[in-house]
């Protein structure tokens, strides 16, 4: 007889939400993960709560706070003679806010009832899982139902190897103890524009070298040039079609040689970043042991509503690929725990939201121009400017803009692409009119609070049918 009716392995953000669900609905649930803290402690919550983002996030409000009291406070009229950083209790801040939110998925899982199992787990035959705790103890549990949540770790390259000293990958970045003077960042995606906005805010010259010509390039093309032009503004130095073909370490510095139309290039910096994505981690699982299929890039194969090969176990995260972010592996960890009880939860793959945290921040959700175009449907653009919004000049921060793309038929909403102030917030409204197909009409016929940010998504709704009121 099983153990438990499911058994979750990894406990990031996937996984954890994917256990806490089925224990709502009554299964007999453990979760098993293997991340342990300096101090050798378990720390539940995956990439996400322990180097991902809430971590980055929480270094991103720190060196936003510091950048405004430098560059933009004066403005108000608050004066800060003084100003220094103090990294160490930057860093600790940000270990505690870590530190309470692993914790408080800890006291979820007791809440729940949830049985925590410390250690690595190898997947063996008939739903059994090997647990080897972190002392070497092991033990074999059985289950009715495995779901494999096991995330994703930074991917690397072989030019420009980790040492964890003066070339890092994120998680390396997110622990810096000073500001570095001179920083390369490899890679302009969401994680090394973040860290390199981090960095850069705190006062290091950073350059970030992208290989691809075109800035995010699955971004609305006119949201990524503003972008573009606002991180230059700010001291970011972006390369891009900068192909990186080596990095060496010596006398403390490291020298990038790169690859641009204009021949080989060399940078010299005092830390390194690599971030050049993430790569599913089915290491120590075995899976492909118990035919589980994995493809060619290391993501475990899933069909429809992330059933594996093998029938009972199920795959959801990073570790299946797909937009590598922590709200699409909990929803799928939502969706499989109430089909397990027999509900017919289904999830939106079109309407996942995504947002980028630089300053100001990037969001979108559906289809952009481009996509639209290669597929043949007509739509229709309303574009409104943060600089036409009261409230985001009463907070001094007009850059940026909101585009509602529409089909030109329906008037429905096809994608909502926001830069500017708190696009990670305003891009949820876009989410849920998407969700339930809403026309650019609903949302310029629904009434916004005055003075709000939202209401520049009320005038791009208005712009789509050329009638906006304030630009
Ligand atoms: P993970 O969070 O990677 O968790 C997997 C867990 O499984 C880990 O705890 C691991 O210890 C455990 N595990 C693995 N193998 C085993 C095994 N064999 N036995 C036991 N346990 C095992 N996403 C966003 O949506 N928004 C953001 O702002 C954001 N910022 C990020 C910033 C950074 C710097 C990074 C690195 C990532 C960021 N991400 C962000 C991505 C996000 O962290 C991931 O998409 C998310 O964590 C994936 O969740 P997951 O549960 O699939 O896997
Ligand atoms: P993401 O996968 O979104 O995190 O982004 C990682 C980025 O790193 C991608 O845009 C890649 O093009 C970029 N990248 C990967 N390898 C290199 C390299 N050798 N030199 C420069 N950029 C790279």
């Amino acid at each position: 007889m099983a153990d438990y009716n499911v058994i979750v392995i990894g406990a990031g953000p996937a996984g954890y939400v994917a256990a806490i669900r089925c224990a709502q609905l009554g299964m007999t649930t453990a979760c098993v993960d293997k991340w342990l803290t300096h101090d050798g402690k378990p720390s539940l919550g995956g990439t996400c709560l322990n180097v991902g983002c809430i971590p980055s996030k929480a270094l991103l409000d720190s060196s936003h706070r510091y950048y405004f009291l430098q560059k933009h406070a004066a403005l108000h009229g608050i004066q800060c003679e003084g100003l220094s950083i103090d990294v160490t209790a930057m860093q600790a801040r940000k270990d505690e806010v870590v530190k309470t939110l692993t914790k408080g998925i800890a006291g979820l899982f007791k809440k729940n009832k949830i049985t925590f199992v410390e250690g690595t787990a190898r997947l063996g035959d008939n739903k059994q899982v090997e647990v080897t705790a972190h002392d070497g103890n092991t033990k074999i549990l059985a289950a009715d139902n495995i779901i494999i949540a096991t995330g994703s770790v930074p991917a690397q390259i072989p030019v420009a190897p980790i040492d964890d000293e003066l070339i890092v990958d994120s998680t390396g970045a997110l622990a810096f103890d000073s500001v570095p003077k001179r920083l390369g960042v490899i890679g302009a995606g969401a994680i090394g524009l973040e860290l390199g906005c981090v960095w850069s805010r705190l006062g290091s010259q950073v350059t970030i070298l992208e290989a691809l010509p075109d800035f995010m390039a699955m971004a609305d093309r006119k949201i990524a040039a503003a972008a573009q032009r606002e991180l230059k503004k700010q001291g970011l130095d972006l390369q891009l079609g900068a192909n990186v073909t080596a990095a060496t370490v010596a006398n403390n510095e490291v020298t990038v040689s790169y690859q641009n139309k204009k021949g080989e290039q060399q940078l010299v910096v005092d830390k390194l970043i690599v971030a050049v994505g993430r790569k599913p981690n089915v290491e120590g699982l075995e899976a492909d042991k118990t035919g589980i299929q994995i493809n060619e890039r290391g993501f475990i194969e899933v069909e429809g509503h992330c059933q594996t090969s093998m029938l009972g176990i199920y795959a959801i995260g990073d570790v299946i690929g797909g937009p590598m972010l922590a709200h699409k592996g909990s929803e799928e960890g939502v969706m499989v725990a109430e089909r397990l009880v027999g509900q017919k939860s289904e999830m939106s793959y079109e309407t996942i939201p995504w947002v980028i945290y630089t300053s100001p921040e990037i969001a979108w959700v559906g289809k952009t121009e481009e996509q639209l175009k290669a597929t043949g449907v007509e739509y229709k653009v309303g574009q409104f400017p943060f600089a036409a919004s009261g409230r985001a000049r009463a907070h001094g921060d007009t850059s940026g803009m909101v585009r509602i793309i529409a089909d030109a038929q329906t008037d429905r909403v096809l994608g909502v692409h926001i830069f500017g102030i708190s696009a990670s917030e305003l891009i949820t409204e876009a989410v849920v009119a998407m969700e339930f197909e809403s026309s650019a009409e609903d949302l310029a016929r629904t009434i916004h609070a005055h003075p709000t940010l939202s209401e520049a998504l009320h005038e791009a709704a208005l712009g789509v049918d050329g009638r906006m009121i304030h630009a």
